[in-house]
């Protein structure tokens, strides 16, 4: 299993595919005013001050209903007759890594050092980076999320890791590996969701990004790529930031339950 040893490789080299990001991203998007990641807590809000932490606006109505598929993704995620469940497997994961490319590309501007210094998916929960001495590390989330995007483009690229010529079989390993793959990227969507969901919505684009996050969802659960644990936090643990919305997708039938 090379998951160690890619992250040890882009850490050394940490931006060789940046020009694939999207080039969409333009400073006129974003005015200064909205430039900060409190998603979750508004300064403006009446309610800032209160020392409860306020609900995520994407828990919020009508924003956690807003999607461009409506029902349940259970169809779409179904193998289709005479699909290789490999082919399968790495096309959508190919999808998801390409769409999800996109919006961090549009909202990276706003995701610097200075406004995410760590990798954070609530007011509690901050990712952390194994390096190359197996060490937990905190980064920056655009750090780490350049350290992710870049190592699973490097994998897509691999024709020894994701075949795209007929006759050639996929490795051994690849279940490990698209495994590894999927809970990175859940932890980029944790992020956007946490940090940058301001963003999402001034784009107006929170119907697109909630159908993509819970086709992602859905796809993880339908072939086993995504553990209960990544998604909504240990058992003990109150649920907090995607696992919420998980949750709530869940009682509102858009998920299986
Ligand atoms: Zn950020």
């Amino acid at each position: 299993m090379s998951f160690f040893k890619d992250i040890g490789r882009s850490i050394q080299r940490p931006n060789p595919n940046r020009s694939r990001r999207s080039p969409t991203p333009t400073s006129s998007t974003f005015p200064n005013a909205i430039s900060t990641d409190s998603a979750s807590a508004p300064p403006q809000s009446p309610l800032a001050s209160a020392p409860a932490i306020q609900k995520p606006l994407y828990l919020c109505s009508p924003f956690v209903e807003a999607a461009l598929v409506k029902g349940n993704f259970k169809t779409i995620v179904m193998l289709p007759k005479y699909v290789d469940i490999m082919e399968w497997v790495a096309v959508n994961i190919f999808d998801f890594f390409q769409n999800l490319n996109m919006f961090y590309g549009v909202i990276s501007e706003c995701c610097t050092q200075q406004s995410c210094p760590t990798m954070s998916a609530s007011a509690t929960l901050n990712y952390t980076w194994i390096n190359q001495d197996r060490k937990s590390v905190q980064l920056p989330a655009p750090t780490y999320i350049d350290y992710v995007m870049t190592w699973v483009q490097n994998l897509l690229d691999d024709e020894n890791t994701f075949p795209t010529k007929s006759g050639q079989d996929f490795p051994a390993s690849f279940p490990s590996t698209i495994k590894h793959v999927y809970r990175q990227l859940l932890r980029v969507f944790a992020h956007i969701y946490h940090a940058h969901y301001s963003q999402i919505l001034h784009l107006r684009s929170e119907p697109h990004f909630n159908s993509l996050f819970a086709h992602f969802l859905a796809f993880g659960r339908e072939y086993e790529l995504l553990d209960i644990k990544d998604v909504r936090g240990t058992l003990n643990a109150p649920v907090v930031g995607i696992g919420a919305l998980w949750e709530r997708w869940r009682e509102m039938g858009i998920l299986e339950s």
